[in-house]
């Protein structure tokens, strides 16, 4: 089968620098035992596996304050989505040892944010509920940071303010937050909108678009938890307008999805090792030798 790989894919900065650092952290004797994670570094649970395999505890569930009261001793490390400065603070009251691996594009949100609220903004915070990164983010000023995800959200909105800005998670697409700025800007003319979609995230999305064209069916490699994934198929749906397909691997490809394809685009989330990729994109050209191979 003919096979697109789609370019940029895959890994971005944030999450390499993240591995890296969690990695070294594991081969340096002098850094206090046990080690944990507080959540998945990033999501997927092969880099997990695979951090365990070092020795490192992936410690999971929705909520960073209530992982960290698992840990007595040792050390923590913080995920590429970052966490709140509660989470900061209890880590120094417990006397854990830090390691903060939250990515610069992500913490630069944070800073934006302190900086807006101390000079007297409500932020309009568009992001997705249950997410780490949004927790993180809001935790630098609860009661001045709104989540909004829909439109309908900010109808609800009742804001103690006429200084109002409106900023994002890093790993959404334009187009998604396109409906909620506008609904913001139809309520607050007056709002100040700072996008903070990361340049990794909105690069793999406009190249998925762009070459899912030249294709019939395009998959995206990724796990279900991975919110930069989850962005790329619907990115490749809405405005490709191409079926496309989240799998976490080979395994998960449905002989039926290939039926009458002739090229498939392949791409793969920002948290996504690139063997899991390359497996799959070998996968589909070896297939094509299979299909075209005399006599069958
Ligand atoms: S997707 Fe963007 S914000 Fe998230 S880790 Fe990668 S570069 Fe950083």
């Amino acid at each position: 089968m003919d096979v697109i790989k789609v370019t940029p894919r895959g890994y971005c900065y944030g999450v390499v620098d993240a591995i890296q650092l969690a990695k070294r952290a594991a081969a340096d004797p002098s850094v206090p035992r046990p080690i944990y994670i507080l959540g998945q570094i990033v999501h997927n649970q092969h880099v997990v596996d695979d951090l365990a395999r070092h020795g490192i505890i992936s410690l999971d569930g929705p909520n960073r304050l209530a992982l960290l009261e698992q840990v007595e001793r040792g050390t923590v490390i913080f995920t590429a989505h970052g966490v709140s400065p509660a989470v900061k603070a209890r880590a120094a009251e417990k006397g854990l040892h830090c390691i903060d691996a939250t990515c610069p594009d992500v913490e630069r949100t944070h800073a934006l944010i302190r900086r807006l609220v101390s000079q007297g903004y409500q932020i309009i915070y568009i992001g997705k509920r249950g997410h780490p990164e949004p927790d993180g983010a809001i935790g630098e000023a609860p009661d001045a940071v709104h989540l909004v995800e829909t439109a309908a959200d900010v109808a609800a909105l009742d804001l103690p303010s006429e200084k109002i800005a409106v900023t994002t998670q890093t790993t959404l697409s334009k187009w998604d937050t396109e409906e909620v700025i506008a609904a913001v800007r139809a309520r607050y003319p007056q709002a100040e909108v700072y996008n903070e979609i990361c340049l990794a995230t909105q690069q793999r999305q406009e190249a998925a678009v762009f070459f899912s064209q030249q294709a019939d069916l395009v998959l995206v490699v990724g796990d279900r938890r991975s919110n930069n994934t989850n962005r790329l198929v619907e990115v490749v749906q809405k405005l490709g307008r191409r079926p496309a397909y989240r799998i976490d691997s080979v395994a998960d490809i449905d002989p039926r999805w290939l039926r009458g394809v002739r090229r498939v685009a392949v791409t793969a989330g920002s948290s996504t090792p690139s063997e899991l990729t390359r497996a799959v994109i070998r996968y589909l050209e070896q297939l094509d030798l299979e299909v075209s191979a005399p006599g069958t």
